[in-house]
């Protein structure tokens, strides 16, 4: 061999190698995409769906037979127990049920008035004690109850709330004026989410807080939060029992929201807009609160289950897929069938992990980092898995690299495009790009970012952790039928069968694109595997201070 055959050989077999190794996993990432199929997908959320499973209610014997369901799946597809020796993470629960015949009292100085539990006001507890009250708390109005410092926005500016009970509007002032340039404009932020306006209460120390109930900027009726605060419900536990909660939360309507600000002397309508605009002070009310809530508690118990394939190179980094495995149980006060089977919300996504789970065993090697399949529960209760794991994760915050969250697939078929809930808040929407290239479609937004659809499934409390997290809902672009027919099932479906017993498995459901959409985030999910990079979130959004923080903090360990 002369020197200079050799010299040029070397490189040649090297690069033969290379392309041999890339036709190698390119022929493995084939596989593993097309193991996932709608045969496969249809046959466990079918099973997920039956009334065998009850409904799959938190705390219940359809519980029982969800999460060891998905124990034996995920044991069969070779899975490890993710949370040390098991696949189960056990949340503590209580169940409140709120005494309904109690009423609102509001003082002035001229005249007391009463508000009726349910049609005038709701209000609950957290806390984990049988009776609470506020006794003739001062109340004073906080415009929206939002400090934002990326927003340079305080609405508790020089304002000590202790004990007190304060009053404020739902939504964000960006919804309110419209205006795109002030905070998201039409698109809800966090601030506008009734659960960080508790939150916030809590932290600034007061006694009692109310959002006045609006429906245009709350995105639905009255009925759903009457609905939603009456009968029992199911919260986490905190260390402190709750105790560092105010001690009443609730909802006022628009209706008993006039009759406060016009014993105060106040114009609602007036002082609304105000509220909106820079430089918008707080206003005492000079009325007083009063109320008790009598609780009946059931300590209570869920689990979370939770799978995992250990990384190759880089274990103690993941990688997250989640959906919630719960839904509404068995209601024994309906007429007929008194099972809500939750085949959509959230069987689909369920069997979803199963699916995606074989598809990343498939791989002959496996990807760098671990991937944790977790299965959420107490989703309708409020996000109550999710929030509970990402305050107690498996794989350290810091370590997780992105979370993907599957909550009700495509039941309509193929699509041309594809949604991301929360469009423009992280680098992830660049991997769902590209993946969805791969398929030769589209991203669009959310259509109606208004509704803030992005804080009402489990990624949010992810998000809230700083993790970097993905929410991704069918498209609308049908390849057949085009939008509007998309349009018109969905709005369908949410009118007949959300939420509702009817929400069952259906054999002629068109779960094409439901695929497409699963292969697009495995794709997503493996090329994060095989990073070493960390997504972040997008300058200027409320999570990324939070990320940024856990990084560094990380780094200094
Ligand atoms: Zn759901």
């Amino acid at each position: 061999m002369n020197k200079k055959y050799f010299s040029t050989a070397i490189p040649l077999v090297l690069l033969a190698l290379f392309f041999f190794g890339c036709a190698k996993k390119d022929q493995e990432l084939k596989a593993a995409l097309e193991s996932i199929t709608a045969e496969e997908l249809s046959r466990d959320v079918e099973i997920l769906s039956s009334d065998e499973f009850e409904g799959r209610s938190p705390d219940s014997k359809g519980e029982e037979k969800t999460i060891n369901f998905l124990k034996e799946e995920f044991l069969k597809v070779g899975l490890k127990p993710g949370n040390g020796e098991s696949f189960f993470q056990e949340l503590p629960m209580v169940e409140i049920t709120a005494d309904p015949v109690t009423k609102l009292e509001i003082k002035s100085d001229k005249k007391s008035m009463h508000f009726a539990y349910g049609d005038e006001f709701v209000g609950v507890t957290l806390r984990v004690v049988e009776k609470v009250s506020l006794d003739d708390s001062e109340m004073i109005f906080v415009g929206y109850g939002i400090v934002a410092p990326e927003y340079d926005w305080n609405d508790y500016e020089g304002l000590d709330v202790r004990g007190k009970t304060v009053v404020m509007l739902v939504n964000d002032p960006g919804f309110a004026t419209k205006d795109p340039e002030f905070f998201k404009g039409r698109a809800m932020t966090y601030y506008g989410r009734w659960t960080y306006k508790f939150e916030e209460a809590a932290r600034q120390g007061a006694a009692g807080v109310f959002i006045i109930h609006e429906t245009e900027p709350a995105a639905y009726p009255w009925g759903v939060v009457k609905n939603g605060w009456t009968g029992p419900q199911f919260y986490l536990i905190s260390e402190d029992k709750n105790l560092s909660r105010c001690a009443v939360e609730g909802w006022v309507t628009i209706e008993t929201a006039h009759k406060i600000f016009e014993s105060a002397g106040l114009d609602y309508d007036e002082i609304k807009p105000a509220a909106a605009k820079r430089g918008f002070k707080s206003i005492p009310l000079g009325l007083k609160a009063s109320v008790t809530l009598i609780n009946s508690l059931r300590q209570s118990k869920s689990n979370n289950v939770i799978a995992l394939l250990p990384g190759a190179d880089r274990a103690d980094e993941c990688i997250i897929y989640m959906a919630h495995w719960d839904h509404f149980g068995i209601d024994s006060t309906l007429e007929g069938d008194q099972i809500f089977n939750g085949a959509l919300d959230n069987a689909t996504g369920t069997a979803a992990l199963i699916e995606l789970a074989e598809a990343f065993k498939m791989l002959e090697s496996l990807p760098s980092r671990s991937i944790i399949f977790l299965a959420t529960t107490a989703e309708e209760q409020g996000l109550l898995g999710s929030q509970y794991y990402a305050t107690h994760p498996v794989c350290p915050t810091a370590k997780t690299a992105a979370a993907i969250n599957m909550d009700a697939l495509n039941i309509y078929g193929k699509m041309k495009d594809i949604t991301i809930i929360g469009y423009g808040n992280s680098e992830l929407d660049d991997y769902v790009k590209a993946a969805a290239k791969e398929q030769g479609r589209r991203v669009r937004p959310n259509p109606t970012p208004e509704k803030g659809s992005f804080y009402r499934s489990d990624h949010f409390p992810f998000a809230k952790q700083g993790i970097p997290a993905l929410y991704t809902s069918s498209g609308i672009d049908h390849v057949e039928h085009g939008e509007d027919w998309t349009l018109a099932r969905k709005e369908k479906y949410t009118a007949e069968n959300y939420h509702k017993p009817s929400d069952e498995f259906n054999p002629n459901w068109d779960l094409s694109g439901a695929i497409d959409d699963l292969r697009l985030l495995f794709r997503v999910g493996y090329k994060l595997s095989m990073e070493s990079t960390f997504p972040n979130w997008k300058e200027g959004t409320e999570f990324k201070a939070k990320r940024d923080a856990d990084m560094e903090a990380a780094k200094k360990k």
